[in-house]
C-alpha cells in the first residue's frame, strides 16, 4: 500500500477545494444557456452568496482551502475573488472561461487560452496558480504538458487512484472522484435538463463520512470537489460543517491544500523519467 508521511505526525491529510465557475458552468455547456437570465443567476449564486459563505465557515474553523477560480470569472467578480485571496487561501486554475480541453483538441488553442488566463491572473491579482483543475474534469492529451511547460506543479482531476503520482512529464496528478463531487449530487437544471435530480444532503453526507473514514483508515488524503453555487446553500453548508467538525474532532488530521499535498509527495517521491 502506498503511504505518505505527514505533516506534524498526522494520520491522513483532507483538501477542501471549490471551483468557483459562476455563470460560466452554464454558458460554456451551451452558449444560448448564457442568454438565459434563470442559468445565469444559478451561476452567479457561487461567487455572491457561496463563497462568502464557505469563506466564513473556513475562517470559523481556521481551515485553509483552494479556489480553483476560472479566469473570466474571477475578473468579473472581482471582489470576491480578492477576499479569497485576502483570506490567504490558494488559487488555482480552471480554464479561462471554463472550455473543456478534450473538446477543444487543439494543442495551441489550448495553451492559449491557459496563456490569456494566467495574464489575468497576474494582471489583477498578482497571483501565479501552480495548480490546476480541468473544467468538467475533461482534459486532453495535451493538457498535462502544457501545464508543465508553463511550470504548474500539479493537476487534480483525474480518478485512477486514491494516491498523488506523477504523470509522464513530471507533473503531480491529486486524484479525486465523482463521489467527492457536490454537483453530481446537487446541479441541477429544469429546462434544458441537467443533473440527476436534487439529493438530500443526510445521504450525501453518509458517502462523504465513509470517504473519509477509509482515508483515515489508511493514511491517506481527502480530496473534496465542490462548486460554492452547489454547497454554498444552507442546507448544504451546513452538511459541510458537521463533516469537517468530525474530521476536527478526530485530533489528527491535517487540514491543508493541495499544493502542501503535491509538495509533501514531491519531497518524499523524486521524479525520475522513463
Ligand atoms: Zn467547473
Amino acid at each position: 500500500m502506498n503511504s505518505i508521511q505527514w505533516k506534524n505526525g498526522a494520520r491522513c491529510a483532507v483538501c477542501l477545494t471549490f471551483d468557483v465557475d459562476g455563470e460560466s458552468l452554464w454558458h460554456s455547456r451551451d452558449p444560448e444557456l448564457g442568454n438565459r437570465p434563470i442559468h445565469n443567476s444559478m451561476g452567479a449564486y457561487g461567487p455572491k452568496v457561496g463563497v462568502p459563505r464557505i469563506l466564513r465557515l473556513l475562517n470559523k474553523y481556521n481551515l485553509p482551502a483552494c479556489f480553483f477560480i476560472v479566469a473570466t470569472t474571477a475578473k468579473k467578480w472581482n471582489e470576491m475573488t480578492q477576499s479569497v485571496i485576502h483570506a490567504g487561501h490558494e488559487i488555482g486554475y480552471h480554464g479561462l472561461d471554463h472550455e473543456k480541453p478534450y473538446l477543444i483538441n487543439n494543442k495551441r488553442k489550448e495553451e492559449n487560452c491557459l496563456i490569456k488566463a494566467l495574464d489575468i491572473f497576474k494582471s489583477e491579482f498578482d497571483i501565479i496558480p501552480v495548480g490546476a483543475r480541468t473544467p468538467s474534469c475533461d482534459p486532453s492529451k495535451h493538457t498535462m504538458s502544457i501545464l508543465e511547460k508553463h511550470g504548474f506543479l500539479y493537476h487534480s482531476n483525474l480518478m485512477d487512484d486514491d494516491w498523488p503520482y506523477y504523470h509522464e512529464c513530471g507533473l503531480i496528478e491529486l486524484p479525486t472522484k465523482w463521489t467527492l463531487d457536490d454537483f453530481i449530487f446537487f446541479g441541477y437544471s429544469g429546462n434544458p435538463p441537467f443533473g440527476h435530480g436534487i439529493r438530500d444532503a443526510e445521504s450525501v453526507y453518509s458517502i462523504w463520512l465513509e470517504e473519509f473514514e477509509g482515508v483515515y483508515e489508511e493514511g491517506g488524503y481527502f480530496n473534496l470537489m465542490c462548486h460554492p453555487q452547489a454547497i454554498g446553500q444552507h442546507h448544504r453548508i451546513r452538511m459541510l460543517e458537521r463533516l469537517v467538525t468530525h474530521m476536527s474532532e478526530k485530533g489528527d488530521v491535517w487540514f491543508t491544500t493541495p499544493k502542501e499535498v503535491a509538495k509533501v509527495f514531491s519531497e518524499q517521491n523524486k521524479f525520475s523519467k522513463k
